[in-house]
């Protein structure tokens, strides 16, 4: 059977070196908040292009602290409104109900599956606080009319970058392209940690100066507790297995899209249809995530490839709002 992800393959090529940095962090005696995370913070956030990362227990958790921090900045509140794609991972809509935001969901395009920027100045309401944009995919989803929205209606522009680290829009990082990020280090995703994960990139100070009190119990100093915050620390040991996955990440996002490749030429079905590239003259755009076809014969298609060996899934079987 090939496996949809093989994550022990995944992890086996870099065994010696996460074994070491195991051995270090074991015989540290420290294990969380400590110079691995520093580290990790600083490289990931010279890798993306932003002034500052802060880790987060989990991709779902930094989406979550970043609308937790703007309401604590008072840049909006309970009820307002936060547009997001209709057919994304549900996280992302997690993330704005569970501030008792209201997420307003939007259709995506049919051949991106990104949100239709064109189409989205017409959800915009006078409640609306911030836009999600969803690199769903691999797919980077951007375009300078999201950045003259977000002037003309004074939005906050909050990217979802689990699916997408290392995508580029004109030589930029996805997560570094609006106002804040929220990165995830799932085994699964394209930069997985041996466990759960996530971050938040951002270039604005206040931003990340809240979001890293509101991982640790909303405290700057121990015992002194500022914000109603939670426990959602990235684990030293999980810092620096990423640290070394990271440095390997771009050939790795080259491998997806050698991948992709094959795939787009080699597949020659009029029944199927393959992902488009929405920028081809950006080959960095895409850093395929996934590799999501349509077809009318889905079911049996999925039967079919399941019977001669090849394991696939659907992404998603039943989307946010049912
Ligand atoms: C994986 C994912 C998340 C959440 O990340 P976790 O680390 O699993 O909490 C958020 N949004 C999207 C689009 C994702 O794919």
């Amino acid at each position: 059977m090939i496996k949809f992800l093989d994550l022990k393959q995944v992890n086996l090529r870099y065994a010696k070196e996460l074994k070491n940095r195991f051995t270090d962090v074991l015989d540290s005696g420290w294990y969380l908040l400590g110079e691995n995370l520093q580290r990790f913070e600083e490289n990931l956030a010279e890798y993306l292009g932003v002034k500052y990362v802060i880790g987060t227990g989990s991709g779902l958790d930094a989406l979550l602290l970043i609308l937790q921090a703007y309401m604590e900045m008072g840049c909006m509140k309970e009820g307002d409104e936060v547009i997001v794609p209709a057919n994304t991972y549900i996280a992302s809509i997690l993330a704005v109900s569970k501030n008792r935001l209201t997420p307003v969901l939007a259709e995506p395009d049919l051949r991106s599956y990104n949100l239709d920027i064109a189409r989205l100045e017409q959800h915009i309401t006078k409640r609306t606080k911030a836009i999600m944009v969803v690199h769903l995919y691999g797919q980077t989803c951007w375009s300078k009319d999201i950045d003259v929205l977000a002037e003309k209606y004074n939005l906050k522009i909050i990217e979802d970058n689990a699916q997408a680290i290392g995508a580029e829009w004109f030589g930029k990082k996805t997560g570094s392209l609006g106002h804040a990020a929220g990165l995830s280090f799932y085994p699964g995703k394209n930069l997985g940690a041996l466990g759960d994960g996530g971050a938040v990139a951002t270039n604005d100070p206040e931003l990340a100066q809240i979001v890293s009190a509101l991982r640790n119990y909303g405290s700057h100093r121990k015992y002194i507790n500022d914000y109603e915050g939670c426990n959602s620390r990235l684990d030293e040991i999980q810092a620096a297995f990423l640290d070394v996955k990271l440095r390997h990440l771009e050939k790795e996002n080259a491998y997806r899209r050698k991948m992709a490749a094959l795939y787009l030429s080699g597949i020659n079905n009029s029944r199927v249809i393959l992902p488009t590239l929405f920028t081809p003259e950006q080959p960095k755009s895409h850093v395929w995530h996934l590799f999501v076809i349509r077809t009318p014969d889905r079911d049996r298609l999925q039967k079919y490839l399941e019977k001669s060996g090849i394991q696939t899934l659907i992404h998603y079987p039943v989307p946010p709002h049912k």
